[in-house]
């Protein structure tokens, strides 16, 4: 199906790497000490967060991050998720929320054995349930670096069993050992971040560049474009909301910074690369509140918002307003179950 789009309407924006379980950890209560790298960022922060999720959190992190991404004219998500002492029915609950907000997502479950192989083997289990019950999704790996040989194998079969591709940080940080994936992946496969991958490292698959977050987590830049033609590059988020236009003009200035030579078709490309992993997105309509939807504009254009949203042939979101769920009382909602869910980090060490 071709869309004969006006000048100010584009099809759905996708977010190619999410993780909807941080849309709570906004406000949340500082860590016990500054982070001063990326492994100290994850283990003060992002591993203490994910131990205090229960699904009701869950719930309400997924239909909160589902909203804002529809108020941003992203219609698809693929998520990436993690919830230790919560896996079981995890990936269902937020596919559910994505569902009552108009949402498309994928899900998939961040198989790590940081826990243990009794957690690798819950993890593992989450992903084939999701699967066998139909549900959209791939198969979640959390990072090579924390996960056993076995592991990583295990995960690749399911994924080859269920027709899909693994879901997996890769070389984001400097300390990983990215080599593992070696012989598994194949093209359905999404490898995240790559930021410390040379460039013939020999794995198949969809790059999803983070330009945003791998700032803010000082692990460098990924040069996205040195990985074609052999892989492909699309944009993710990596949990900072799922405002793709914000994500494209962070990541075009990003490019700049590094070869002031670069345009944003370039960029733009890579925002468009969402629709090889979501082609449903691609017949959704955004109808946008800026006249000329064009990648030169819209580089250096912001706050450009979305004043219709069509998911599926059904317009969820008009003027500001969900036709689906209640704005308000959705953000209530999810603030008392932030609340709820800062409590109990302060118990975690
Ligand atoms: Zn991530």
């Amino acid at each position: 199906m071709t869309l004969n789009l006006e000048a100010n309407q584009t099809p759905g924006l996708v977010c190619a790497h999410n993780h909807f379980y941080s849309a709570l950890a906004r406000g949340m209560p500082a860590p016990p000490r500054t982070p001063h790298d990326f492994p100290e960022i994850l283990k003060l922060v992002w591993w203490r967060l994910d131990r205090a999720l229960d699904l009701d959190t869950i719930y309400w992190s997924a239909k909160l991050g589902a909203l804002t991404a529809v108020e941003a004219g992203c219609t698809a998500v693929i998520d990436h998720h993690e919830s230790p002492n919560a896996i079981e029915g995890s990936l269902s609950v937020i596919a559910e929320a994505c569902s009552e907000v108009g949402l498309r997502v994928n899900c998939s479950y961040g198989i790590t054995d940081r826990h243990g192989p009794d957690g690798a083997e819950a993890g593992l289990a989450e992903n084939d349930r999701f699967l066998s019950e139909g549900g959209r999704g791939m198969v979640g790996l959390h990072a090579a670096f924390t996960c056993e040989p076995d592991t990583i194998a295990a995960a690749a079969e399911l994924a080859r069993r269920h027709g899909v591709g693994v879901h997996v940080h890769v070389a984001e940080g400097e300390v990983d050992t990215w080599q593992k994936l070696g012989g598994h992946t194949d093209d359905h496969w999404l490898l995240v971040h790559g930021v410390h991958l040379p460039d013939d490292h020999g794995l198949s698959g969809t790059i999803v560049h983070n330009a945003r977050s791998n700032m803010n987590n000082a692990v460098g830049y990924a040069d996205p474009k040195r990985f074609a033609p052999d892989n492909r590059v699309a944009l993710g988020t990596d949990g900072i909301g799922s405002d793709m236009l914000d994500e494209f003009r962070v990541a075009y200035v990003r490019a700049r910074e590094a070869d002031v030579t670069i345009g944003p078709d370039l960029v733009w490309g890579w925002l468009e690369n969402g629709w090889y992993l979501f082609p449903e997105a691609r017949h959704d309509v955004v109808t946008w509140d800026y006249a000329v939807m064009d990648p030169w504009r819209l580089a250096y254009t912001t706050q450009v918002s979305p004043t219709e949203v069509e998911i599926d042939g059904e317009v969820v979101w008009v003027d500001g307003v969900s036709t689906r769920v209640d704005v308000g009382e959705t953000k209530a909602k999810a603030a008392e179950a932030a609340g709820r869910l800062w409590s109990k980090l302060e118990t975690i060490g």
